[in-house]
């Protein structure tokens, strides 16, 4: 099946269409109906790098987005700067009809700057756990009105050590959101954190 008979908007079909987008990838196929359809179901997707991985939860999530709303719909945590830099980019495109706002925030850039940035229109906020972790601490991200939780890539966020800012992270988010996790390998601290922080994730394999 190919995107334009997906159930989603004109306006993210044409920035499909732009992007050369046509067929989704097989990961793809799982992931976007399942997520478009069931609002409050977890998931847990076994996914690589170069599967289109990004796209399968920045279009229904793109989708599901109000312009209108003005506060932070969706979080998305990665292991690492070039990774959030390149989900803003995709994000940004696949919302580009809609003129969805994307601010990706990571360390090393001026903390002034990104508060600023945030008090501006932001849908999505996507970046690496430390410096979100310090804007939840200091009042400068709301995540009051969040739905979606998305942890990308989460083996990695082991492996760099960010688990326990991750769960930092979680304290602060509303009780009734959904939570979204992709992952290459499942270590035992992994499932560990899936029981803690996702409620009844279903599982989808690549
Ligand atoms: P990712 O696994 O998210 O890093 O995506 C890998 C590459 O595939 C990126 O360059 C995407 O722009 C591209 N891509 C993702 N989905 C599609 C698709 N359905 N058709 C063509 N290219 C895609």
């Amino acid at each position: 099946k190919r995107f334009s008979t997906y159930p989603i908007s004109a306006e993210i079909k044409r920035a499909l269409t732009s992007l050369q987008y046509i067929n989704p990838t097989a990961i793809q196929q799982k992931v976007i109906p399942l997520v478009i359809r069931n609002e409050n179901q977890d998931y847990v997707v076994q996914s690589q790098t170069g599967s289109g991985k990004t796209a399968a939860y920045g279009i229904p999530l793109c989708d599901k987005i109000d312009w209108d709303e003005n506060k932070v719909h969706s979080l998305i945590l990665t292991p690492t700067r070039e990774l959030a830099v390149q989900v803003k980019e995709d994000l940004t495109a696949i919302g580009r009809f809609k003129r969805l706002q994307v601010k990706e925030i990571f360390g090393k850039q001026s903390f002034e700057k990104q508060k600023w940035s945030l008090k501006q229109k932001t849908h999505v906020v996507v970046g690496t756990p430390g410096r979100i972790l310090d804007h939840l601490q200091k009042g400068t991200l709301d995540v009051s009105k969040l739905q979606y939780l998305v942890i990308d890539e989460a083996d990695e966020l082991f492996n760099r050590g960010f688990l326990d800012q991750l769960e930092g992270i979680i304290q602060f988010l509303p009780e009734t959101r959904t939570n979204l996790l992709f992952s290459a390998t499942f270590p035992d601290a992994l499932q560990q954190l899936i029981e803690r922080a996702l409620s009844e994730p279903h599982f989808l394999v690549n």
